[in-house]
């Protein structure tokens, strides 16, 4: 049974997703605040997070951003507010795997839950059947997957949950080109948002972290009109 914990502070909100997740099979934990949100996520094991972005004590934000750095790799569905756009890519990048703004429709909220559990366990799956345990060199960087760890000589590099299913996806298909929607298709699992600006984002990211000269890259080069091709260093 998948358990899932939801940080929200409105009552209604955070009952009713109790009650319908509880309804659907899912075990869910809560938290009403910030600090005691980010206490959970540290302390137990969740396989998904619902997260408020307006939160008292702690934005949800600061809880994605300080979860991810304490090496925490759950995935996290953040709940957005309308009209906060650019809030939606900052979380991205803050390590979220998803968002969903409000008022949605239960329907939607259970297919991204669905989507980001199922993609937790193709994750996994593979894991095993590739064996990519083993660490492998891109670029400046020694990439272990089924970790989610990544050094640069000897020092742990920070990359998103995120970061590291791209930069999986684009190894997997190295030295060939991967179109932005195959990314956003595989990575974000459905093809309305976000746009293909958010690819790039997170491409741009991964450069920084990989490439010599990210403003010359050899490593994720850009395949212009397509979308990118990882070379084998
Ligand atoms: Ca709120």
């Amino acid at each position: 049974m998948s358990r899932i914990l939801i940080v929200e502070d409105e009552p209604n909100m955070r009952l009713g997703l109790r009650d319908n997740l509880e309804f659907e099979g899912y075990e869910v934990d809560f938290a009403e605040e910030g600090n005691s949100g980010l206490k959970k996520i540290l302390e137990n094991s969740y396989n998904l997070v619902l997260l408020d972005v307006m939160l008292p004590n702690m934005s949800g934000f600061d809880i994605c951003k300080s979860a991810r750095r304490n090496g925490i790799t759950t995935p996290i569905i953040l709940l957005t507010a309308k009209g906060e756009e650019i809030d939606k890519v900052l979380g991205l990048e803050l390590g979220a795997d998803d968002y969903i703004t409000k008022p949605f429709s239960l329907r939607e909220l259970l297919a991204r839950i669905k989507a980001v559990l199922r993609r937790g366990e193709l994750v996994s799956s593979n894991q095993v059947s590739e064996k990519t345990s083993t660490t492998v060199k891109i670029g400046k960087i020694d990439v272990c997957f089924s970790t989610y760890n990544a050094f640069s000589d000897g020092d742990q590099v920070q990359m998103s949950h995120k970061e590291f299913e791209i930069l999986k996806f684009l190894y997997e298909h190295r030295n060939k080109t991967v179109s932005r929607d195959d990314l956003l298709k595989e990575i974000w699992g459905y093809e309305e948002n976000p746009t293909t600006r958010t690819v790039d984002n997170f491409i741009l990211k991964l450069r920084q972290k990989i490439e010599k000269d990210p403003n010359h890259p050899q490593i994720i080069l850009t395949v212009h009109g397509i979308g990118y091709k990882l070379l084998e260093s």
